[in-house]
């Protein structure tokens, strides 16, 4: 039979698992605990042997619902939700690792991961960071302790792309674990899968609601991992599950039984509304990126703009190799002469925000804010200019956000 479609399946897939009523989505189940008649079954569902809920610190069914609907959107083989993308990326850490580990890390992450992997380095766990758009980086820092390789997709503010293919190919040969955040494309422009990915990271609270009303975060097992010799797992969880769960059963147990990151089941409600629309959402964000980046490269102000649609990116390439499109986050710089932030205050669609992956257009200026404990030194080492101005552009009509730059740029005059 003809598998159904990405956007098919993301809407019929809560139906099909026959909820209660006939309900066209799985209801919000708010209960902690649940209760059975006979307590052999309480017995086999806490020992694995028996499917069922026992305490939503650690699943519950809203919650599954949203899983196994990200599951299908990645090809996965199994997913687990958490309150946000910052838990689900610490479950992973937590869940897996040891002290004296070693992690290969993009030098071009996300602030706050990388802030975590400075606190794993205070438990003992070592951490190189490298430039990760080259694979012979990655390979030349790898050491026999090393564990896992950790990249992003499409890197924030600056837009470089992960050699994901090559590191893929370099972690399967190795049997490292690969860990990719997923969260600047979605599953609808890339699945981690592809590229031999161990987990797939997804921040929900971003373009998988794409409301900016809830935040969560998922891990998702890609599959194909051979855990029988991982060091990481542990003997208890070897007996409960076959040897292909391992890595999930352990990241839910200690991710979520242990650590209680959870995401709540009105989040996930909310979550799997919003990623109703996340292709139609995609396409459109993505579009109106792309055109934005091209009317500001041509405007005389405008010194430079990050965006994979543009041949002068330095993985344009890839970007459309890899990608079912560029992405809607891009970034640029005014000339020197301007004030990024009276920029900013000009802009009237455009909110001066700092999230991303919203149905609206959100504007940052990057040094006085998300990049403003770092320091001038370290900006620039990171390729950050001074007037860098990110946007994470949203489905607006695109006139309307053409225009709202246009007037901006005409009040900083010159
Ligand atoms: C936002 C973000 C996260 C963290 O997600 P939260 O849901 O805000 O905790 C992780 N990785 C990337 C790439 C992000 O953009």
């Amino acid at each position: 039979m003809r598998k159904n479609g990405f956007t098919t399946t993301n809407l019929h897939l809560e139906r099909w698992a026959l909820p209660e009523h006939g309900a066209l989505r799985k209801p919000i189940h708010t209960s902690i605990a649940f209760g059975y008649e006979r307590a052999e079954d309480l017995a086999a569902v806490f020992q694995g042997r028996q499917k069922g809920f026992a305490y939503s610190r650690q699943a519950n069914p809203t919650v599954q619902a949203v899983e196994q609907k990200i599951t299908a959107m990645e090809g996965g083989a199994g997913s687990v939700c958490f309150a946000t993308g910052m838990a689900a990326l610490g479950a992973i850490f937590f869940a897996l690792l040891k002290r004296d580990d070693h992690i290969v890390a993009s030098r071009y992450l996300f602030g706050n991961t990388a802030s975590m992997l400075s606190t794993l380095e205070q438990l003992g766990v070592e951490v190189t960071f490298v430039d990760a758009t080259d694979v012979a980086n990655v390979e030349t820092a790898l050491r026999g302790r090393t564990r896992l390789v950790l990249v992003e997709t499409i890197a924030n503010p600056v837009t470089q792309i992960a050699d994901l293919q090559r590191i893929g190919e370099l972690c399967k040969a190795r049997k490292l674990l690969y860990v990719v955040d997923n969260t600047m494309t979605s599953p609808w422009l890339f699945q981690p899968k592809s590229v031999h990915a161990t987990f797939s990271v997804n921040s929900l609270s971003k373009y998988f609601g794409g409301h900016g009303a809830a935040l969560g975060g998922s891990v998702t097992d890609c599959g194909g991992t051979d855990w029988t010799d991982d060091p990481g797992i542990l003997d208890a969880y070897k007996e409960t599950a076959p040897v292909e769960q391992w890595g999930l059963v352990q990241v839910r147990k200690k991710g979520l039984r242990d650590f209680g990151g959870t995401l709540s089941p009105e989040a996930a409600h909310s979550l799997s509304l919003g990623s109703e629309t996340m292709a139609l959402r995609m396409e459109r964000a993505c579009d109106n990126a792309a055109k934005l980046a091209r009317f500001l490269e041509s405007h005389k102000a405008v010194v430079e703009v990050n965006h994979p649609s543009l041949l002068n990116h330095p993985q344009s390439g890839l970007a459309a190799k890899l990608f079912r499109r560029p992405g809607a986050l891009l970034s640029f710089s005014l000339d020197d002469r301007y004030d990024p932030l009276a920029f900013m205050s000009c802009l009237k669609v455009v909110v001066n925000s700092t999230n991303l992956g919203d149905t609206r257009t959100l504007g940052i200026a990057v040094a006085p804010t998300i990049f403003f404990e770092l320091g001038a030194e370290r900006r620039a080492q990171m390729g950050i200019r001074e007037g860098l101005i990110r946007l994470s552009v949203g489905i607006e009509d695109v006139e309307d956000l053409l225009n709202d730059f246009q007037q901006a740029l005409d009040q900083l005059g010159g």
